[in-house]
C-alpha cells in the first residue's frame, strides 16, 4: 500500500443546506450545515472529487468542518492535571508529587 501523497485530502463546501445552525467548536462563530465534497489534491491539482456521505457543519470564518453528530474533538486542556504535576527543577521533567528523587536525572527533589 502506498499512503504517501504529495498533496492531500481536502473538503469543500458544495451546497449550504442551512446557515447559522450551530456554533463553531473552534472559534465560536455560527456555522452552516452544508453538503460537501471530498477533494483529493495531487501536486495541488484536484484529481479526484466525491461527495461526502453526511452533511457537515462548516464554519466560514475559520474554515473548519465539524461533524453533524457533535463528535467533538478531544479536549487537550486538563488544567487540574497540569497544576498537580511536580517538575524536577534540574531537568524540568514532570515527576510524581510524592517522589523523593527525580526518576530521570536522580536529583534530590
Ligand atoms: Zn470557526
Ligand atoms: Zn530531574
Amino acid at each position: 500500500m502506498f499512503f504517501f501523497f504529495v498533496g492531500g485530502l481536502q473538503q469543500e463546501v458544495r451546497q449550504v443546506l442551512k446557515s447559522g445552525v450551530s456554533k463553531c467548536t473552534y472559534c465560536g462563530n455560527s456555522v452552516d450545515l452544508v453538503n460537501s465534497d471530498k477533494v483529493l489534491n495531487l501536486f495541488f491539482v484536484p484529481v479526484w472529487r466525491w461527495p461526502a456521505k453526511d452533511p457537515l457543519f462548516h464554519c466560514s470564518y475559520c474554515k473548519n468542518f465539524s461533524s453533524y453528530n457533535y463528535s467533538l474533538p478531544p479536549t487537550s486542556e486538563s488544567p487540574a492535571a497540569v497544576a498537580e504535576a511536580l517538575r524536577c527543577r534540574f531537568c524540568d521533567r514532570e515527576v510524581e508529587a510524592d517522589f523523593r528523587f527525580c526518576p530521570f536525572c536522580g536529583s534530590d527533589l
